[in-house]
């Protein structure tokens, strides 16, 4: 349902990403493991063309993503276009990225009834099933800054399930969480998961690669150097740097 073949992206002189071929088939869950600097973030960012490509294409459900801006015909159809095609694929970031202004109903209501029209009746309804599902139904009313760092991270998921997404992308979505809160962002991904979602997560969180990824990509300057089964990447690499890599974080 993504793929995405020779993906380039520099900034400046300096070569991010160097010809990423990728596949993530739907209800899959990929996990991009790699270390600090590798490009995963960048990779992501071109899948949802929050960066725009130096080179390749990336695909979403068979359609090019960016296409037609790639030819410089920027003009309001295309941006549309490239819009709706983003709102294919939702994002959740390290930081959260809640607006701040809006109530926990408010940021998971806000996307359906400006981007999708929805009424916001309706927009409700759906907006509450969601946070029943991350376990956040009580806290509806609430301020982003009145929850804790793994509240906001499940109200964001909640936000970019909302937009009915073909695909989630994840970008270390428990690294800027305290220890113990961790568990509770992994548990709704794992349930998302077993629902059949489809999902690219860049994760430092080995343990949750293991059981809930289909398949395990290691990412080392800019290219992908393994990709397999997350239990035979894991316990037996073959591309030596990828060895050392596991070896400092497992
Ligand atoms: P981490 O695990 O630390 O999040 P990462 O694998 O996500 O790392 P990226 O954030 O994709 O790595 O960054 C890869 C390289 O691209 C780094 O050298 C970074 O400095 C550079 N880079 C990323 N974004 C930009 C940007 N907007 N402008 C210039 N350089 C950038
Ligand atoms: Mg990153």
């Amino acid at each position: 349902i993504v793929k995405t073949v020779g993906l380039r992206k520099s900034f400046g002189p300096n070569e991010v990403l160097k010809g990423i071929d990728l596949e993530v088939t739907q209800g899959e869950v990929l996990c991009i493991l790699g270390p600090s600097g590798s490009g995963k973030s960048t990779l992501l960012r071109c899948i949802n063309h929050l960066e725009v490509p130096n080179g390749g294409y990336v695909w979403v459900d068979g359609q090019i993503i960016g296409y037609e801006l790639r030819k410089d015909v920027l003009h309001e159809l295309t941006v549309k276009r490239l819009r709706a095609q983003q709102s294919q694929l939702g994002m959740v970031f390290q930081h959260f990225n809640l607006f701040a202004h809006r109530s926990v109903l408010g940021n998971v209501i806000e996307g359906p009834m400006v981007v999708r029209g929805l009424s916001r009746a309706e927009a409700t309804e759906r907006a509450m099933a969601l946070l029943d599902l991350v376990g956040l139904a009580e806290k509806a009313e609430a301020w982003p800054a009145e929850l804790s760092g793994g509240q906001k991270q499940r109200v964001a998921i909640a936000r970019a399930l909302a937009m009915e997404p073909r695909v989630m992308l994840f970008d270390e979505p428990t690294s800027a969480l305290d220890p113990e809160l961790v568990g509770e962002v992994l548990e709704v991904m794992r349930r998302l998961a077993a629902s059949g979602t489809t999902m690219i997560v860049v994760t430092h969180e080995i343990g949750f690669a293991r059981e809930v990824a289909d398949r395990v990509v290691v990412m080392i300057d800019g290219e992908i150097r393994e990709t397999g089964p997350a239990e035979a990447v894991l316990a037996d690499p073959k591309d030596p740097r990828v060895r050392s890599f596991l070896g400092r974080v497992l």
